[in-house]
């Protein structure tokens, strides 16, 4: 139980020598290409002209060209890491070169008629868990950590990868796999009436680790948040305003992003960081299509669209509905059972009455149009996921995989529990617990299989 499939994979020696661009694709001052492998430093040595890059000390850094023969492609810094000083844990090169796309390339193919071989997706980090380096959820928070579109989402994804709930869950699963050894041994004993494992401290241990297993739990909510944004619809009627609420929300988000110069997206469409949450407006363009949205809410298809929202905005004109009506529409947002935000628009044009019954009614008044009061609309949204920013101790899980894998560690200790109140045998116990330990190593990686490393790593991009 405790070896897994790990000591296969602990020991692996990658004979070969990968190479790729590190940074963006595109024009930039500096374009970093990095090589990992047992000949890293042997095959630059070959291409460059300047020291002698195997006489060097590891952690250096060293000017002089790249050549091909006798063209030369390129002046580079070449920063070496030797043994297993490097991130991967194998000998490692980064070139800095000038940041064109054509001497990158240039480079690399030098790099590969020397022997290197072209890395596939996520394969530098595959290697450092691999190597050791660190354990599953941690390498899978580096993909989380290069993608962060917000503050908060880095700094969980910084917690995770700096060792997160991965430590914890490693001693838990030692302290079960000791338990489960004790079963195991009983079984062995078969019809001799012997209990190794003592029922009342498996009983606490497992309490312990539901409890643990709980709060993780808990946190995926709002860890989902952080990391995947928010799914927000803007709904109502036609001319309620939809469209333009949408651009005054963005308005000023987009003008911020584009006044930072060099900015990977040129236009971010319908997306908004508030309070270091991301909302994201989903098919907002489907929804203006669909006429009256409201109205239309019978229908499977539109439906459908609205339960994608983990929020709604939900716009009513206030110059052009009656109380009557908004009472009707209301009762329909309901059923949905997704939050929803209560929105008057026009109030510019409203009628008083109207707006004195709505009051009482829990209504965000504003002129999308005017720009009148976006900024309590964002505060009432804000309130909604009473977002706290993360700070470095939190332990929050923002990975679907890690979830499922703790909801279902989470059950196979149940039925321990359950089990035991039954007075059920021990290798009914044993079954169960082997299943916990199952899930609970899938999260950390000392159960892995080729499958689940190939899925998990053939989603990062190549260079990572
Ligand atoms: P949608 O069909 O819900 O997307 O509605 P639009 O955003 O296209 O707006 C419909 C009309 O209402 C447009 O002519 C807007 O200029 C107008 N409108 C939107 N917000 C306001 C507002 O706050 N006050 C007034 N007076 N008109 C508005």
């Amino acid at each position: 139980i405790k070896s897994g499939f790990r000591c296969t994979f602990a020991s692996m020696q990658h004979s070969d020598t990968i190479v790729a661009l590190a940074t963006a694709q595109g024009i930039s001052a500096i374009a970093v290409i990095r090589l990992s492998g047992p000949d890293a430093i042997d095959l630059v040595q070959r291409t460059f002209r300047g020291k002698d890059l195997r006489e060097q000390p590891s952690h250096t850094i060293h000017f002089g060209t790249i050549v091909d023969g006798d063209r030369m492609i390129d002046e580079v810094l070449v920063a070496i890491f030797k043994g297993n000083r490097s991130f991967t844990k194998e000998p490692s090169v980064e070139i800095s070169c000038h940041g064109s796309p054509v001497i990158a390339k240039e480079i690399i193919k030098v790099l590969l008629k020397q022997g290197a071989r072209l890395a596939e997706p996520g394969e530098y980090t595959k290697r450092a868990f691999l190597n050791g380096r660190f354990d599953l959820a941690q390498a899978e928070a580096v993909a989380d950590l290069i993608h962060a579109e917000t503050d908060n989402a880095r700094q969980a994804a910084l917690n995770q990868m700096r060792g997160g709930f991965s430590k914890e869950i490693a001693h838990l699963r030692e302290e079960l796999i000791h338990f489960a050894s004790l079963i195991e041994l009983e079984l062995d004993f078969g019809e001799e009436d012997v209990e190794f494992a003592k029922r009342d401290d498996l009983r606490h241990l497992i309490e312990r680790i539901q409890s643990y297993l709980r709060a993780l739990i808990q946190s995926f909510d709002h860890g989902n948040v952080i990391k995947n944004g928010v799914p927000t619809v803007i709904a109502g009627k036609p001319n309620a305003g939809k469209s333009t609420l949408l651009n005054a929300l963005l308005n000023e988000e987009k003008a911020i992003v584009s006044d930072i110069p060099g900015t990977t997206r040129d236009v971010i469409e319908d997306e908004m960081i508030l309070g270091g949450i991301n909302f994201r407006f989903i098919d907002t363009a489907g929804l203006r299509e669909t006429q009256d949205v409201i109205e239309a809410m019978g229908v499977e298809r539109t439906r459908e669209r609205m339960k994608k929202a983990s929020v709604i905005l939900y716009l009513i004109d206030l110059s052009s509905t009656t109380s009557a009506q908004i009472e009707e529409e209301e009762g329909t947002l309901k059923e949905l059972g997704i939050p929803y935000l209560k929105v008057g628009n026009k109030i510019d044009k409203a009628d008083p009455t109207l707006v004195e019954t709505l009051r009482s009614h829990d209504f965000t008044f504003i002129s999308a149009a005017g720009k009148t009061n976006i900024q309590g609309l964002k505060d009432r949204l804000l309130d909604l996921f009473k977002i706290r920013t993360v700070t470095t101790g939190d332990v929050l899980v923002t990975n679907l995989r890690h979830y499922q894998n703790l909801l279902q560690t989470n059950d196979a200790l149940t039925r321990v529990l359950d089990s035991m109140d039954n007075g059920i045998t021990g290798d009914f116990l044993a079954m169960d617990i082997r299943q916990a330990l199952h899930y609970l190593g899938e999260i950390t990686g000392s159960i892995t299989t080729e499958d689940l490393l190939d899925n998990i790593f053939s989603k990062f991009c190549i260079g990572k």
